[in-house]
């Protein structure tokens, strides 16, 4: 790049849809906002900058609109990238649809003296719900600097320091708004890493931007999956966001679609199916065993109701049929690996009040030993669906 003397600015003056909202980013971006931007990296307040259209490049920008509502300043040898909040931050999209895309191009970029930065525009909404603060300590993780979080933010953002502790916040978070969750993260057994994510719509930000951040904290020995849970348009996640995983080159990206689900059905009894355990996370949150309340990921497995090996014998049902009930998230629940045992070799059920069951023969002995570590003897009403007693049904008439 070009040694500039002075700080300039160089951005896009189009957003995706200026064109038909009339919404300009040079409407936006202000001179106040360039000058207090200018200031807070360089400690300057004298800076040039230049509006650009569509057509323009350089070895920052690319030819198209202002994807990541950006700007770019050079100063010196260095490069800084800029991106722009919301005016207003309402929903949750809007505080992260442009980050990724910021991020993407950042990351990509081989230059060496660069910086990447995030600006607070707003002057209404509310910006620390928790699902916001969660987002601004994952982009704090990749290494976004937060050039001005007062007034806007009155907590200090830090860096995640662990992928448990993202996994420990991301519960805390979830539980208090859980049915607006599509990425899942969990650890199963021998420090394998999961995330479960969808890849469509606002969902490919928010699974975007937790691989970065579990890619930027992944330690010697772990292995980090991302299964990707593509919808009918069979969309994973955008080109971009791909290229920047495959380049830091820690997690497996698993497309999952129904056919690989097919396989792993017909194969292993979907024991091992990612659909099935996404399924679950949706409906009943974050790993927890039903019965002791144990949360070690690792040791909570998602245990089938109806089991898939009865499933696949029953004749009247189609093989689309018998695939859908296998990977039910109501045919199931979480049980941690004692409990998951006990109720497959049936020295415990549920009755259709979703009361444990013991079996009348097991030993007085093991009985006690039972008695103590199953501490919840009735399901939650959360796990209790009609489908859910359903496939309880037919598993306690086969049995
Ligand atoms: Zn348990």
């Amino acid at each position: 790049m070009q040694y500039r003397n002075k700080p300039c600015f160089i951005i896009k003056k189009n957003l995706q849809k200026s064109g038909t909202t009339g919404v300009y980013f040079s409407d936006v971006i202000t001179q106040d906002v360039l000058l207090d931007v200018c200031r807070r990296i360089t400690g300057l307040s004298d800076y040039d900058f230049l509006f650009v259209d569509n057509d323009y490049e350089d070895e920052f920008l690319e030819r198209s609109y202002n994807k990541g509502r950006m700007a770019i300043m050079e100063y010196k040898d260095e490069v800084s990238y800029i991106t722009f909040s919301d005016l207003e931050i309402g929903g949750r999209n809007s505080s992260v649809q442009s980050v990724p895309t910021a991020f993407n191009m950042f990351y990509s970029n081989p230059y060496a003296k660069k910086r990447l930065y995030y600006y607070f525009l707003n002057k209404s909404g509310n910006a620390e719900t928790d699902y916001q603060i969660l987002i601004y300590r994952l982009m704090n993780t990749i290494g976004f600097t937060f050039l001005n979080t007062s007034p806007t933010l009155s907590t200090q953002l830090g860096a995640f320091v662990s992928i448990e502790d993202i996994i420990f916040n991301r519960r805390v978070n979830a539980g208090r708004n859980q049915s607006n969750n599509s990425t899942f993260i969990t650890k199963s057994g021998s420090n394998e890493i999961q995330i479960y994510g969808k890849t469509y719509g606002a969902n490919k930000y928010e699974t975007s931007l937790i691989c970065y951040a579990l890619a930027n904290l992944w330690q010697q020995g772990q292995q980090i999956t991302l299964y990707e849970m593509l919808e009918g348009n069979l969309k994973q996640l955008p080109a971009s966001s791909l290229s920047v995983i495959e380049s830091m080159g820690i997690i497996d990206v698993v497309p999952t679609d129904m056919t690989l689900e097919k396989n792993i059905f017909e194969k292993t009894n979907s024991l091992r199916s990612p659909r099935y355990l996404y399924n679950l996370f949706n409906k009943l949150g974050n790993k927890q065993c039903a019965l002791c309340k144990c949360e070690i990921p690792e040791l909570i497995q998602g245990a089938h109701i109806w089991p898939v090996a009865d499933i696949k014998k029953t004749v009247q049902l189609t093989q689309e049929e018998k695939l859908a009930c296998a990977i039910d998230g109501d045919n199931g629940l979480w049980l941690c690996e004692n409990h998951h045992k006990m109720f497959d070799e049936h020295l415990l059920t549920f009755n259709q009040n979703g009361d444990v069951l013991f079996r009348s023969d097991i030993d007085r002995r093991h009985m006690r030993f039972i008695d103590e570590t199953t501490r919840f003897k009735t399901l939650p009403e959360l796990i209790l669906t009609e489908k859910f007693l359903e496939y309880l049904w037919r598993r306690n008439k086969v049995s």
